[in-house]
């Protein structure tokens, strides 16, 4: 937590959305999130989710994730991992294989930039869309 004091206060309520945020691995949008905060905050209102969640993501506590167009998600685990999203349902799962280590040197060797990492995001149908696509 330290190192957090630094870079920004915490207040109660963006203490209680980075610890909701970081139970789940289900990468929620900010109208889920609050809900799930409105259990332990129920005067919150879903201005100040969406405020605090920018705030947190720009100061690198939490993770906006950069999918495709419709509504942002967010992930309390600010590790580098991959993603796959469901093309019928939208939802979003981490993927767990190694991280391709190699890509970064090689764009690297491709352009000018300092390369400060990568972000790869399968796509797929999740395994209820295909269960229920059976019925
Ligand atoms: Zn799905
Ligand atoms: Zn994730």
């Amino acid at each position: 937590m330290e190192e957090l004091d630094k870079r920004m206060r915490l207040t109660n309520q963006r203490q209680v959305l980075m610890e909701e945020l970081r139970k789940v691995t289900t990468h929620p949008t900010a109208g889920e999130l609050y809900d799930m905060v409105r259990q332990r905050l129920p005067r919150i209102g879903l201005g100040t989710v969406y405020r605090n969640l920018e705030l947190l993501s720009e100061c690198g506590i939490i993770k906006k994730l950069e999918t495709g167009g419709e509504q942002k998600r967010f992930d309390g685990n600010t590790g580098p991992h991959y993603h796959i999203r469901c093309n019928k349902c939208g939802r979003v799962d981490d993927i767990h294989i190694p991280l391709f280590e190699d890509l970064d040197a090689q764009a690297a060797d491709c352009c000018n930039y300092t390369i400060l990492g990568h972000h790869i995001e399968f796509s797929g149908i999740c395994a209820d869309c295909n269960a229920s696509r059976e019925h």
